[in-house]
């Protein structure tokens, strides 16, 4: 991790992507506030970037940015196999409409003007349903499949039962297949508090779904540095 990285705040960074300097401080006031870490960006290729470097449990995404502007962003995060919850921040109705006919994953959006408190309400919404409400999203890698709206696990075509905790890890893994996380990253995304509590809690429960998986598992370990979900397992 380069120095530029921003300590991860408890539960977790959410990157706001907003050209109104004004803006983006409140909003990250109150994020912080709430226990959330923040990262501003100004620009989508800033954004892409960031999301990429940063890895955010979420985004705020303004959609009215100069160069291209949240859709696309959000288009080319999908595109790029990236399904991190984007909150878009809204300022005409023309622009709510183009938002409602995406469907680019587990997204909401707030129409501007609105209160910092709602928006961060809408943060832990999204969050929410990207750890699993109705959505449908069905991940595969390699012998695993993962239904994020229903919450069941299946390798081959046996189910696989899995504890909460379980389940969210490895949706974050398979959500990114051939990434490599730290154990701070996941201990940040999952359990949402920083490596202070302890990374051993991470192998360990690593090492229980490597055991329900069996030899369908795909959890690689990389060595001195964290683990990833890989097909080639
Ligand atoms: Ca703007």
């Amino acid at each position: 991790m380069t120095a530029s990285v921003p300590p991860v705040e408890s539960k977790g960074l959410v990157l706001v992507v907003e050209d109104d300097r004004a803006i983006a401080d409140l909003v990250c006031l109150y994020l912080r506030r709430e226990g959330f870490g923040t990262s501003v960006e100004t620009t989508g290729a800033g954004a892409l970037d960031a999301v990429r470097r940063l890895r955010p449990v979420a985004v705020v995404l303004d959609i009215g940015l100069p160069g291209s502007d949240g859709i696309e962003v959000c288009r080319s995060m999908r595109a790029g196999g990236d399904w991190t919850p984007v909150l878009f921040v809204t300022a005409r109705d023309d622009e709510v409409d183009r938002v409602l006919g995406l469907e680019l994953g587990a997204d909401d959006y707030v129409t501007k003007p609105f209160s910092p408190r709602e928006l961060v309400a809408r943060v832990r919404t999204v969050l929410r349903r990207a750890g699993g409400a109705p959505g449908g999203e069905v991940l595969t890698v390699g012998r695993t499949r993962l239904d994020l709206g229903q919450r069941r696990v299946w390798t081959d075509d046996a189910e696989v039962s899995l504890t909460s905790t379980e389940f969210e890890l490895l949706a974050h893994l398979m959500r990114r297949p051939g990434q490599v996380f730290e154990r701070s990253q996941l201990l940040s995304a999952v359990w949402g508090y920083s490596a202070a509590a302890g990374t051993r809690t991470v192998d360990v429960h690593i090492a229980q779904l490597r055991g329900k998986l069996g030899s369908a598992s795909p959890i690689r370990t990389v060595r001195g540095v964290g683990y990833s979900a890989d097909a080639s397992c």
